[in-house]
């Protein structure tokens, strides 16, 4: 039996048309090709591979990495009348051998796994004697080390294209960026996979970042804005975590914290109530994360900065799967950025790769500081060059408070061409100070005509003006990842230089205007 994809979208999960790239992507995976596909959340991943599954004869064997996850999908898939099962640690023995019963005698049509049973014991042994319609690797990012998700069993999955070279396989990930789709073709042997690139942007969702200054009422207000509504606020600590829930609760609202040191069965629980629930908030660490399927999450809040730009977009990305406008709310402050820094540092990570995670970091607050259209930052963050303003950021939205800075933008990146594009914004921000350290004298930078010429800003705000200029892409890394800055896109900086454009930029206040205000 050959079912008809578009038949299979309306006759079992209800649906008149595919979305963006799942019509080509099911095609593909139908007519036996592999695929790498790249979406963001709520796009449609699970239907590029359910359709294939019910559309090719023998099972489609699903590997994911969260039980919670599979059995969302096992249930729903179920309801829609699909032969579905799942086998990981938290099934009965009986169940399994139920399952196992089902798949020998042809009838599942899709069995969901975890890397850790397929690859255990014998399952791969015994699934090579059976028809199969095609391996699914569910988010694939988590074979990446450089990703933010990394499992080691994700790595066994290479046996895969060995054993099963003539079944179709096909990863699916929302990470987009280009370092961890690389890993994952190579990782998983994907060189031959066709590529789908959905975009990244998620137009329902608006950003709203507001400077920092009472964090517990500007939480509160905005709240206020979205009673009723189900939504998540992240916090750093599990301290934060708490105290921002109890004021919640306080104030009213339907509120449950979630943190990783709080007993399974609440943390269970609070996921339960918040899934089923409408207009329940939970306030929560990073913890609450993957596997979040809820579709009507109206806002995400960020009370502190999350660990990267990535991260963000991730955890933003729970908010308006439905489609339905959205919220992804955010303080940003100065304070946030030190700890981020220190937990870097702290950590066991090799030099090159605090390196990266400070570079990631970067970009994070060259996005919070930025004075232009958070989505094209974000967007161009991704790979996807944005062509015009978005109308639904904080920065679209509401009066620009940028400041020319076309000058001392001048001044930054002729410091960046006379040392001779090998150093990083720190370096290049004491040379324009003119600052006299052991370094600037050593290398000779004190006789550069750039030394000391850029005292109109301080430190901190030439390093916010370098992290800009950074996320803009008027500055790029070099690639030896010694953090050493060089131009960027010539069609950015040779106008900048000339002088035939402008720069307008948020910078923060001068220091000792900080400290005068405080005071
Ligand atoms: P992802 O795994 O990419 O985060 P899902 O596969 O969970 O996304 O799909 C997100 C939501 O979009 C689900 O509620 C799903 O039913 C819905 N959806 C997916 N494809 C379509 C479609 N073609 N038409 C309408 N709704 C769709
Ligand atoms: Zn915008």
């Amino acid at each position: 039996m050959t079912a008809n994809p578009k038949q299979v979208l309306r006759d079992v999960f209800g649906y008149d048309a595919f979305r963006g790239p799942q019509a080509a992507i099911v095609e593909h995976v139908c007519s036996g090709g592999s695929a790498l596909v790249l979406m963001p959340t709520g796009g449609g991943k699970s239907l590029c591979y359910q359709i294939p599954a019910l559309c090719r004869p023998g099972t489609a064997v699903v590997v994911s990495p969260l039980i919670a996850l599979m059995q969302d999908q096992v249930g729903a898939l179920r309801q829609a009348g699909v032969r579905a099962a799942a086998l990981h640690s938290a099934e009965s023995a009986d169940a399994a051998a139920t399952t196992w019963r089902q798949l020998q005698s042809g009838q599942l049509d899709l069995l969901y796994v975890s890397p850790e049973r397929l690859l255990g014991g014998d399952l791969i042994d015994r699934l090579a004697a059976l028809p199969l319609a095609l391996f699914a690797i569910d988010e694939a990012h988590c074979v990446s080390q450089w990703g933010h998700d990394f499992r080691p069993e994700y790595l066994q999955l290479a046996v895969l294209a060995e054993r099963f070279s003539a079944i179709p396989r096909i990863a699916l990930t929302a990470t987009a960026d280009p370092r961890t789709r690389a890993e994952i073709v190579a990782r998983l042997s994907l060189e031959q996979a066709a590529v789908f690139l959905a975009s990244f942007d998620r137009p329902n969702i608006r950003y709203l970042l507001r400077d920092k200054s009472e964090p517990r009422r500007q939480l509160l207000e905005f709240l206020d804005t979205q009673r009723g509504h189900s939504g998540i606020v992240y916090a750093r600590s599990r301290k934060r975590v708490e105290e921002h829930a109890a004021a919640l609760k306080a104030a009213g609202h339907d509120v449950l914290p979630y943190h990783a040191g709080l007993p399974p069965q609440t943390r269970s629980a609070a996921l339960e109530r918040f899934r089923l629930g409408s207009g329940v908030v939970v306030v929560a660490t990073i913890a609450f994360g993957m596997g979040i399927d809820k579709p009507d999450v109206r806002f995400v809040a960020h009370v502190d900065l999350p660990k990267s730009l990535e991260a963000y977009y991730q955890e933003t990305g729970r908010a308006g799967r439905d489609g339905l406008p959205a919220v992804a709310w955010m303080l940003h402050g100065a304070g946030d950025v030190p700890p981020l820094r220190r937990f870097i540092d702290d950590s066991d990570a090799e030099p090159a790769q605090k390196r990266i995670e400070h570079g990631r970091l970067d970009a994070l607050i060259g996005f919070a500081e930025a004075s232009s259209c958070r989505r094209r930052i974000l967007l161009s963050y991704l790979g996807e060059a944005g062509s015009s303003d978005c109308g639904n950021c904080d920065v679209c939205l509401e009066p620009n408070q940028g400041a020319d800075v076309t000058e001392p933008a001048r001044k930054a990146l002729s410091a960046v061409y006379r040392t001779g594009g090998r150093f990083g914004a720190a370096h290049l921000v004491d040379v324009l100070l003119g600052s006299e350290t052991a370094r600037i004298r050593s290398l000779g930078h004190d006789q550069l005509g750039v030394h000391g010429i850029g005292k109109e800003l301080d430190r901190g705000q030439w390093r916010s003006l370098f992290r800009q200029l950074t996320a803009r892409g008027y500055l790029v890394a070099a690639a030896d990842g010694h953090g050493g800055l060089q131009f960027g896109d010539d069609v950015l900086v040779k106008p900048l230089l000339r002088g035939e454009t402008r720069l307008e930029i948020r910078l923060p206040p001068a220091a000792k205007e900080r400290r005068g205000a405080g005071a």
